[in-house]
């Protein structure tokens, strides 16, 4: 294996977390490989967004044209196609997120490459590919051997690594040459935002997350307070989201989003495996619940047995910034 080649993912001319995310762990296994890092930046006026990323790979790899400016599916592929036939690159990623999900499995169908989506994990054992995926909605961790192959795409799913990359050093550039564009099927138009009330708990550094055990909707302002207070995002578990106490877009968990804040503060929650899925990585878990035995003490790095109604008061008085 020689090269990794990381697809990096921007919107609105901001590098996504899942771009150092990918980075820092490329970079975490070519240190134990002796493999090279190259990223491929596509997009139009790309140079702040290529300067935040040169020091953290050994090969820049830059395209700087219209139909790539913004995330669309038939430039990207024809674009992907050319440069992973040309640098024959050992291992292919890309984010689980929309767009990975949109583009990996054509690049694979068209290269005739192996493709394992959603990885928590991949290494490399005696020049093997072992890949770490979730089964049976998230019940099991399945760890796979992939059969030899030349080449490789892998898609990772975010909030599984640290976004800060440790490297010092400077990339070559490589200014990519493109392809000749073929008809575009599908066009960028322009991006159509969330709604205001909406937020992207995946980007809170502080997650006060709510459970069934709050009892009504009534209470969440009690949560939503102490969120305010302690300057912490409001999110929850799948059933608080099911009867529209919360948006969906709160909702943590392996059919909500993946979370990886500073501190995660569970508030009623048991701790089912499909709400663990999505925040075990969290730096810090604080869990608060009555049930002694509840599965989130599992995970939780502290622990209070309690009834939630007791404890928030408490908590906001010694923690309200
Ligand atoms: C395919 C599938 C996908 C799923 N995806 C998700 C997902 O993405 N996210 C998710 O969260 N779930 C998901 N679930 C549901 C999951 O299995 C659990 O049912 C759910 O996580 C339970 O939510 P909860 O912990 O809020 O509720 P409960 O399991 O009902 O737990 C409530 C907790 O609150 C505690 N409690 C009650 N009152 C108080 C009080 N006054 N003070 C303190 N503690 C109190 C109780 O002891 C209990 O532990 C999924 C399920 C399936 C089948």
């Amino acid at each position: 294996m020689e090269e990794i080649l990381v697809l990096a993912e921007h919107r609105k001319g901001m590098l996504r977390d899942i771009t150092f995310e990918m980075l820092n762990f490329a970079n975490a296994l070519t240190s134990q490989n002796r493999m090279k890092v190259s990223v491929l930046l596509l997009g139009e006026d790309n140079a702040a967004m290529a300067e935040r990323l040169e020091n953290f790979c050994d090969n820049l790899l830059l395209l700087d044209c219209p139909e790539v400016a913004n995330y669309s599916p038939d430039p990207y592929l024809q674009v992907l196609e050319k440069v992973v036939q040309e640098r024959k690159s050992s291992l292919i990623l890309m984010g689980h997120t929309a767009a990975g999900m949109d583009l990996a499995p054509p690049l694979a169908a068209r290269l005739g490459l192996p493709l394992v989506s959603d990885c928590l994990d991949v290494s490399l054992r005696n020049e093997h590919l072992e890949v770490l995926r979730q089964i049976y909605g998230g019940k099991i961790n399945a760890k796979l051997r992939l059969k030899p192959f030349d080449q490789y795409l892998c898609t990772l799913r975010p909030g599984c690594f640290s976004a800060s990359v440790n490297r010092e050093g400077s990339a070559d550039k490589v200014m990519v040459e493109p392809p000749h564009w073929s008809e575009f099927r599908r066009r960028f138009v322009e991006y159509v935002e969330a709604e205001l009330a909406d937020v992207d708990i995946t980007a809170a550094d502080i997650l006060v997350s709510v459970g069934r055990g709050i009892g009504k909707p009534e209470n969440i302002s009690l949560v939503e307070e102490f969120a305010d207070a302690i300057g912490a995002t409001l999110s929850c578990s799948r059933p608080v989201a099911d009867k529209g106490w919360l948006p969906k877009s709160r909702q943590v968990g392996t059919s909500g989003k993946t979370v990886r804040p500073k501190v995660y503060i569970a508030l009623g929650i048991s701790g089912a495996f499909q709400h663990q899925a999505g925040m075990k990585n969290a730096e810090t878990i604080i869990a608060v619940n009555k049930d002694v035995k509840a599965p989130i003490f599992n995970v939780a790095h502290y622990g209070i047995v309690g009834d939630l109604f007791q404890v928030i008061p408490v908590l906001k008085e010694k923690f309200a910034r």
